[in-house]
């Protein structure tokens, strides 16, 4: 079945709840540098399991099947949703994405630490299916910079990053709903305090 088991949530009041690692969702705006604070994450930090998403968006130069994407047409996408096989999925700027709900489950299971890098839909979903999870926004230094980053990374046409800027006003406006907020000012620290947040160090 899809719905899988329950997942055990560490109480505090077992010893080996210290180790028991956590779901935790990072999420924030298109552009804010969360690819490259996975990118680091699975350089400096290779204990971290990352979930790997479903998505209908073509792949961009570099990019590899099965390592940052899995990358499905329509259809392939349609079945997943049916089947019951997400644990949650947005739209975004005219794709869908989506996290396998299996690998994660499994980790979760084992006690094993599942980071999480998904649209702010995505995360609400997952506050809601999954309340323990820890919740992380990632910010810009400021709105000024996220443009510019934004616009800068040249890989998008101009309607595509006004749609992207569109989306990143509504996702700040979101940093309320999140446990914790990191502000990306280096890739480095983000990714540190993070690891540290998961308690896998
Ligand atoms: P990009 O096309 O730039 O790789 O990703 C666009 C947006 O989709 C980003 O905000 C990214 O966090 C989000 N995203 C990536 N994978 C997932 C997923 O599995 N679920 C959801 N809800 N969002 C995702």
């Amino acid at each position: 079945s899809s719905s899988g088991a329950p997942i055990p949530v560490p109480d505090g009041s077992h010893p080996q709840d210290q180790l028991v690692r956590r779901l935790t969702v990072l999420s924030g705006p298109s552009g804010v540098g969360k690819s490259t604070v996975v990118a680091e994450i699975r350089r400096a930090h290779p204990q971290v399991w990352l979930s790997v998403s479903v998505t209908t968006r073509p792949p961009r130069p570099g990019e590899t099947h099965g390592v940052q994407y899995y990358f499905v047409d329509d259809a392939g996408f349609d079945r997943l949703v049916a089947e019951g096989e997400l644990l949650e999925w947005a739209e975004f700027a005219g794709n869908r994405y989506g996290t396998p709900r299996r690998p994660v489950i499994d980790r979760l299971e084992r006690g094993e630490a599942v980071l999480l890098e998904i649209d702010l839909q995505g995360a609400r979903q997952v506050r809601q299916s999954m309340p323990e999870a820890l919740l992380v926004f990632l910010a810009p230094p400021s709105w000024e910079e996220l443009v510019r980053r934004l616009v800068g990374r040249g890989t998008e046409p101009p309607e595509v990053i006004e749609r992207r800027l569109e989306a990143a006003r509504t996702e700040l406006a979101a940093e309320k709903e999140f446990d914790v907020t990191l502000t990306n000012k280096a890739v480095g620290d983000v990714c540190r305090e993070l690891v540290t947040l998961m308690s896998v160090e």
